[in-house]
């Protein structure tokens, strides 16, 4: 049996999500772990990469940024 078209749009689109998870994978700065992570400042220092979790932690006193991204996280 072939695969129907839809199916594979479908498959298509979910090896581009894979792609693009894996892509924002990195080490954190902060609790090394390797995750998705977000580049940010601490400190007005150079630019490290920061899960969201630490990144929650390091912006608790500041306010909310308006256009956080939101990570769909499959795990
Ligand atoms: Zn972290």
């Amino acid at each position: 049996m072939h695969a129907s078209m839809t199916e594979l749009d479908e498959l298509q689109e979910m090896r581009e999500n894979i792609r693009r998870s894996l892509a924002a994978l990195e080490l954190c700065w902060s609790c090394q772990r390797v995750c998705e992570c977000e580049q940010d400042l601490v400190d007005d220092a150079a630019p490290v990469w920061l899960c969201c979790a630490c990144r929650e932690k390091l912006h608790a006193d500041a306010p909310p940024e308006p256009g956080a991204l939101l990570w769909p996280s499959p795990w």
